[in-house]
Order: structure tokens, then C-alpha cells, then sequence
């Protein structure tokens, strides 16, 4: 199978509502224009540094999310162009996105990453830190950034019934967060959750976006 019609599969294969960000890390720009030419325009990356090396070379319709953990001096190598940031855990991170928007006259989506899998490793606020943090005046002094919905990831596990229900926790936390802080905010939509083991899983649960990559563009040989 090639890679657009990995892409083309997959992309057939979702409900109508639920959008696939193509998850290009690792792999060279000639990749992602196979999977351009197919018309998909949704693509994401999880380091700053490399999104802001291939972003120049490809066509500027290109639609790029960011899907790693942000450092917050990486900020500015990003924030001219990024449509949506999946991956901010932390108050601190939303006021440099917030500055740098600023800096380039922009309002940046933005994403808040909760942790729902098992594995400590993984980012993530807890839902009482995202209220709280919601609730401050810190938050409210920001213009250049919006929320638009929650991301996560679930443990890395063959234990289907386990990602269930980390995904069902997840739509939980969003369906809170709407009663709770953005019951009246219809831009707070998206639930970000699924890769290529689990998007299945993912949509069947209220999953709206689903990033997949190595069932698109194959096995990275990094990560
Ligand atoms: C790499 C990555 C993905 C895609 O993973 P695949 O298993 O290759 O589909 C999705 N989300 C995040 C946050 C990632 O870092």
C-alpha cells in the first residue's frame, strides 16, 4: 500500500465529523506531498524545530497541528503559522503561545492535554488543574489564544477494554469542562484522541480528531 492510499483508506473509513490529522514526524517532505496530492491538507508534527524546517517547503495551504510536548523557548519557531496546538499542560505554556500569537498578530487554537493513561510518563493536567487554571486572571488576561478542546493518550496497551475506557474518561472531562466553563463557548468542540492502534476505539467513543501517522506513512525508524 502507498501512502495515499494508506491515507485515503483511513480518511474513507471515519465518520462524517471526525477529522484526521496526518502525523508526518520523521518522515521527509517528499512523504507528506504524496499525501498533499491526494488533497488532504491536515498535517502534525511533534517537535518544534522540525515542523519549523519543513513548514517553508511545502505548500502554504498545508493545515499544521502541533502534537508534542512544548518547550516554552520552541514557542516562536511555531507560532507564525500553527492552526492548532494539541498539547498545552500547563498555564505557564499558554502565556508564552499567548505572547508569541501577539508577536504575529495571530489567535492560536489551542488544546489542553489531559493525562488519562496509566503510564507517568505521559503529560497531561488533571481536570481540577484545568479548572482552576480556567478560573484564574491569569487566564483571563489572555486575547491571543483560544481553547477549542481537549487532547489525550491513551496507555500503550493490547488491553482494549483499558484504552476504552481511558478514551471514555477522556470524553467524561470534556463533557464537564463544556457544563462547567465553555457551556456557552460553541468553539469548544474538538476531543483529540486516537493514533493508529486505537482510532477505531477512539471514534466509537466521541473522538472528533484522531492523529495517525505510521499507518499512513509506515514505521519511523525514530520517534
Ligand atoms: C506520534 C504521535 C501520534 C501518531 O502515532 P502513530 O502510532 O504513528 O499513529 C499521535 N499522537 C501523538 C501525540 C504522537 O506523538
Amino acid at each position: 500500500m502507498t501512502i495515499a492510499e494508506n491515507l485515503i483508506r483511513i480518511k474513507n473509513s471515519l465518520p462524517a465529523g471526525v477529522k484526521l490529522a496526518a502525523v508526518s514526524k520523521t518522515h521527509p517532505v517528499e512523504d507528506i506531498m504524496e499525501a498533499y496530492a491526494t488533497g488532504h491538507r491536515c498535517f502534525a508534527e511533534n517537535k518544534a524545530q522540525e515542523l519549523s524546517a519543513k513548514q517553508p517547503l511545502l505548500p502554504s495551504d498545508i493545515e499544521w497541528h502541533f502534537i508534542g510536548h512544548m518547550q516554552t523557548n520552541k514557542v516562536k519557531y511555531i507560532a507564525g503559522f500553527v492552526t492548532l496546538i494539541h498539547s498545552v499542560d500547563s498555564l505557564k505554556l499558554l502565556q508564552v503561545i499567548d505572547k508569541e500569537a501577539l508577536k504575529n498578530n495571530r489567535v492560536i487554537a489551542c488544546l489542553l492535554q489531559f493525562h488519562i493513561a496509566e503510564e507517568e510518563t505521559k503529560f497531561g493536567l488533571s481536570p481540577d488543574e484545568a479548572l482552576e487554571m480556567l478560573h484564574s486572571t491569569a487566564f483571563a488576561g489572555l486575547k491571543n489564544i483560544r481553547i477549542a478542546g481537549i487532547m489525550g493518550m491513551a496507555t500503550f496497551t493490547e488491553d482494549t477494554g483499558q484504552v476504552r475506557r481511558e478514551f471514555r474518561q477522556l470524553k467524561s472531562i470534556f463533557d464537564r469542562l463544556k457544563r462547567e466553563y465553555f457551556a456557552e463557548d460553541p468553539g469548544f468542540c474538538e476531543i483529540s484522541m486516537g493514533m493508529s492502534d486505537d482510532y477505531r476505539v477512539a471514534v466509537e467513543e466521541g473522538s472528533t480528531l484522531v492523529r495517525v501517522g505510521s499507518s499512513i506513512f509506515g514505521a519511523r525508524s525514530y520517534c
